[in-house]
C-alpha cells in the first residue's frame, strides 16, 4: 500500500519519502497472496472494502497499462453444491449489484461447463471483472514509477519511533538511528500497523495474524483452468476459502489456508496443511500429478478480529484528529490488493488537508519496459534483440528461460534491491520447475561479476539470511 500511496503522491509537487523495514519492496504481504482482483460483492455495501474494491478493480486497466504489468480479465465461478450455497449466491448477487459491481449474473450448469469445462456444481454466481494480476509486478511497477517521479525510498529502514514534533509535523526515528522528519506520516505498515500506531500513542487497534499457505504447480497445467473458481463462501470464515486460482505466467496455486498465529512473519508451510492442499486441490482438479507440485509459501492476513470471533472488519483508513497529520491505515487485508490504487486516492485526499497539493506537470505515469519476459515476446523480436545483444542469447534460468539480460536489468533496478528475491520477483528466476537449482549458481556469477562480491555479501532476502555460511573455499585456493 505504502507503494501505491507513494506512487499517487508523486504526481505532485511535494516531498514524499518511504521508510521500508526490509531490502525490498514487496516482502510483506502485497506479494505473499493470490493474485486476484476481486469484483466486490463479498462486503457489506457501504463499507470500504466494498467501495474501495470495486473502484480499484476498474481502474487497473490503465494502471496496469502504464506500469508494464500483466492482467488477466478471465472471470470468476463461485459455485454452489447444495441448497445453502444457493443462498448465498443469490444474496452474494443482491449485495454485488448494491456495490455496482458490473456484469454479475448468476448462471446454470451448461454456461458454467461452456466457460469452465468439467467445473463441479449446478449453479454459479459469474463474475466477469474478477481477475488475475502479477501482484510482484504490480508492487515493484508502482515503486519504480514514484522513484521515477521523485520519491526516495529508504530500503532497510525500520521505525522505531514516530514522535509529534513541537508545533507541526513528525520525527520518525529509525532502527539505524536515522531521524526522517515530515508534516505527514501515513501509517502504511501492514501487519505492524497496530505496532506503529502504538508508537504514536494510539492504543485501540490489535492486530491478528492468520497465515494462508499455498502450493504452486508446475506449468504443464497451463490452461487447464479459464477462469477462476471459488466454492460459496462460508459464514464467518477467516478468508475466502481453499480455491485454484490461475496466475498471469501460467502456473496454479491452491490455497490459501487460515491459520491464526502469534508471529506475523512466520511465513513456514506445515506439514498438516501441505497434506490438505494435495487433498483439496486433487479433488478440485483431478489431473493434478504428485510431480506438479513445484513449491509452496504462505502470506499472513493483518486480521482485525481474533480467532474467537473469525469473519473480518472493515478497512481502517483515516486521518486521526487528535494527531495532526497522523493518516492511518490498519487491517488492510483482502481485498487490499485489488483496492491499493482508491485506497492510494482516498489517502491523497487526506494528505492534502494538510499539505497542499499541487500538480507537478513533469509527473510521467508510464514506465519503461514491457510486461512481458523475452521468452514471451514473437521470434522474429528475439532474433533481432539478440543480434543486438548476444546477451539476451545466454538462457541464465533453464524452467524460465530467463535470459542474461533479463538478469542484469533485474540486478540494476532503480531501487537498487540486491538480493536473490529481488532478482526473483524482477525476473521471475528461479520461479520454475527446479526452483532455482540451475539458475542460482548462475545468478551468483553474475552477481559476482557485476560488483565483485565475495561470497558473505550474497543475501537471499536479507540480512538474516545470508547464501553462503560456514567454511567457504575460494576457487583453487584454501579455506578460510
Ligand atoms: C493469503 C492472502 C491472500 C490474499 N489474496 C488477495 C487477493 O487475491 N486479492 C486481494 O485484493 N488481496 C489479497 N490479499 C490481501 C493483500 O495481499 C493485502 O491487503 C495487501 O497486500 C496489504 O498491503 P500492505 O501494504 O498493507 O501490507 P504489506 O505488503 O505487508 O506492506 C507493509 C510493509 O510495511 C513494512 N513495515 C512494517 N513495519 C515496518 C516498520 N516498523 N518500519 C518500516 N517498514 C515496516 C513491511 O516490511 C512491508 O513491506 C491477500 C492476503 C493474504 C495474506
Amino acid at each position: 500500500m505504502g507503494c501505491a500511496v507513494a506512487r499517487e503522491l508523486s504526481r505532485f509537487r511535494v516531498k514524499a519519502a518511504v521508510l521500508e523495514k526490509e531490502m525490498d519492496v514487496g516482502l510483506g504481504t502485497s506479494c505473499r497472496n493470490s493474485g486476484v482482483l476481486h469484483a466486490g460483492f463479498n462486503y457489506a455495501p457501504g463499507s470500504l472494502r466494498a467501495v474501495l474494491d470495486v473502484k480499484g478493480n476498474a481502474m487497473m486497466d490503465d494502471l496496469c497499462r502504464d506500469l508494464k504489468v500483466k492482467i488477466k480479465r478471465i472471470g470468476k465461478l463461485t459455485v454452489a453444491l447444495d441448497e445453502e450455497d444457493e443462498a448465498t449466491l443469490q444474496r452474494l448477487l443482491e449485495q454485488g449489484r448494491a456495490n455496482g459491481v458490473p456484469g454479475l449474473e448468476i448462471i446454470g450448469k451448461e454456461r458454467m461447463q461452456a466457460i469452465q469445462p468439467g467445473v463441479e456444481g449446478y449453479m454459479a454466481l459469474y463474475s466477469p471483472s474478477s481477475s488475475i494480476i502479477s501482484p510482484y509486478a504490480l508492487t515493484i511497477g508502482l515503486a519504480e514509477n514514484a522513484l521515477a517521479n521523485g520519491v526516495h525510498f529508504h530500503l532497510g529502514q525500520q521505525v522505531v519511533s514516530v514522535t509529534p514534533l513541537a508545533g507541526n509535523g513528525w520525527e520518525i526515528g529509525t532502527k539505524s538511528g536515522e531521524r526522517f522528519t515530515g508534516t505527514v506520516v501515513v501509517n502504511a505498515s501492514g501487519l505492524f500497523a497496530a505496532d506503529v500506531c502504538r508508537m504514536a500513542g494510539i492504543t485501540e487497534y490489535s492486530i491478528y495474524p492468520c497465515r494462508g499457505e499455498y502450493y504452486v504447480l508446475d506449468k504443464r497445467l497451463d490452461g487447464t483452468l479459464r477462469t477462476l473458481i471459488y466454492p460459496a463462501p462460508k459464514k464467518n470464515a477467516p478468508g475466502l476459502g481453499i480455491h485454484l486460482t490461475p496466475t498471469v505466467d501460467g502456473n496454479i496455486l491452491i490455497g490459501p489456508s487460515a491459520e491464526y498465529l502469534n508471529d506475523p512473519e512466520d511465513h513456514s508451510c506445515t506439514y498438516d496443511v501441505m497434506a490438505e492442499l494435495r487433498r483439496e486441490g486433487k479433488e478440485l482438479l483431478s489431473e493434478i500429478r504428485m510431480t506438479d507440485y513445484i513449491r509452496n509459501f504462505a502470506g499472513v492476513r493483518p486480521k482485525q478480529t481474533p480467532p474467537e470471533v473469525g469473519g473480518n472488519k472493515d478497512f481502517v483508513i483515516e486521518d486521526r484528529k487528535e494527531l495532526k497529520g497522523f493518516v492511518n491505515l490498519v487491517g488492510i487485508e483482502s481485498p487490499g490488493l485489488t483496492s491499493a490504487p482508491a485506497i492510494a486516492e482516498m489517502v491523497r485526499g487526506m494528505v492534502e488537508k494538510h499539505i497542499p497539493l499541487l500538480p507537478d506537470p513533469s509527473f510521467n505515469p508510464v514506465r519503461p519496459g514491457s510486461p512481458f519476459f523475452f521468452s514471451e515476446l514473437p521470434a522474429d523480436e528475439r532474433a533481432a534483440m539478440i543480434a543486438d545483444n548476444p546477451n539476451y542469447g545466454e538462457i541464465i534460468c533453464r524452467c524460465e528461460k530467463i535470459t542474461k539480460q533479463e538478469i542484469l536489468d533485474a540486478i540494476k533496478n532503480p531501487l537498487g534491491a540486491r538480493t536473490l528475491v529481488s532478482i526473483k520477483y524482477r525476473a521471475r528466476a528461479s520461479m520454475g520447475r527446479c526452483q532455482g537449482g540451475f539458475c542460482v549458481p548462475r545468478i551468483t556469477r553474475i552477481l559476482r561479476d557485476e560488483f565483485g562480491w565475495k561470497p558473505e555479501d550474497f543475501l537471499k532476502r536479507g540480512d538474516s539470511s545470508p547464501m553462503f555460511v560456514g567454511n567457504v573455499r575460494p576457487k583453487g585456493g584454501a579455506s578460510r
